[in-house]
């Protein structure tokens, strides 16, 4: 087995927002052997085209089409999504989960999934790590994805870029990680996992990625009442941002509509955010201001 993977194939169903980047990253490691199955949420048109795209490049990958089709239960952030299954459906427009890879692990996947899926079971299927897999169980009963993966930090903390999971749900989408909730922002399998990713990419013909997906991901999270921003650190000055045009957050607080970020200083132990006409600072409990830096 090849250690390059061929990744341009790829950029097609990229750009026709088929499948996303960190559904990439896991074809990559598809192809590489490190994976056996993807899981895919897809309307009936992007089946067809992955059906389609299968056919003409990768024909010896069987894909399976779940049986149920998928309804979100509750949407509470932009990346906290929750679906349930419903059998029976006549709805032809609604989503599926669709399954690609080798042959064993597709069947295993597909009846794992059509059985009532276990956490843990899922996570192993997949290449997930268990730890991550198990932690998956706080969140789907309505814990907050974010308040899991932060657990046990300082208000200030200086983080492993590599655990960004955050520059994969942010535009330009870029990310080393596959499509899970890791367990915690520490979890030192997903740095593991996301670092050999990054050889896996850097192998590739998509190497010329790799530059602007490390530059995605040192960025700074900073999280205010339920609002949360996102800002890249080469958009920094000497560790300082402002603007008065101000950035709107990646997930917005339901109490304040136009909370605006207008600035931002990291200090040597604290940081410091500007935010609706007002200094808050990391010594106080209601800012917290993560920063992924290489
Ligand atoms: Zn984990």
């Amino acid at each position: 087995m090849t250690n390059q993977a061929t990744l341009l194939p790829f950029l097609e169903l990229l750009e026709e927002e088929v499948i996303e980047f960190k559904n990439l990253i896991e074809f990559s490691a598809l192809l590489l052997g490190h994976k056996e199955v993807i899981r895919l949420v897809l309307n009936p048109q992007s089946i067809a085209r992955l059906q389609l795209f299968t056919n003409q490049y990768y024909p010896d990958f069987l894909i399976t089409i779940s049986s149920f089709v998928l309804e979100d239960v509750f949407n509470s952030e932009s990346f906290d999504r929750f679906q349930r299954r419903i059998f029976h459906s006549e709805d032809t427009d609604k989503e599926r989960v669709l399954f690609i890879g080798y042959d064993a692990a597709v069947v295993e996947a597909w009846q794992i999934e059509e059985d009532g899926c276990e956490d843990h079971l899922t996570a192993k299927r997949y290449s997930y790590p268990e730890c991550c897999g198990k932690t998956y169980a706080r969140i789907s009963k309505k814990e907050r994805w974010i308040d899991v993966f932060f657990e046990g930090l300082e208000n200030y903390a200086l983080l492993n870029p590599l655990a960004n999971r955050f520059a994969g749900i942010t535009d330009p989408w870029l990310t080393y990680h596959f499509d899970y909730f890791p367990c915690s922002v520490k979890c030192q399998n997903t740095i593991d996992l996301c670092r050999k990713n990054r050889e896996m990419i850097i192998d590739s013909d998509l190497s010329e990625f790799v530059t602007l997906i490390d530059a995605h991901l040192s960025g700074v999270i900073i999280l205010f009442g339920d609002s949360i921003w996102y800002l890249r650190l080469d958009r920094m000055v000497l560790k300082a941002w402002e603007s008065e045009m101000g950035i709107n957050p990646i997930v917005q607080s339901t109490e304040k509509i136009n909370s605006k970020l207008l600035g931002l200083k990291l200090h040597e132990h604290s940081a410091s955010a500007y935010i609706d006409s007002q200094w808050h600072h990391t010594y106080q409990p209601d800012l917290k201001v993560y920063v992924f830096e290489w």
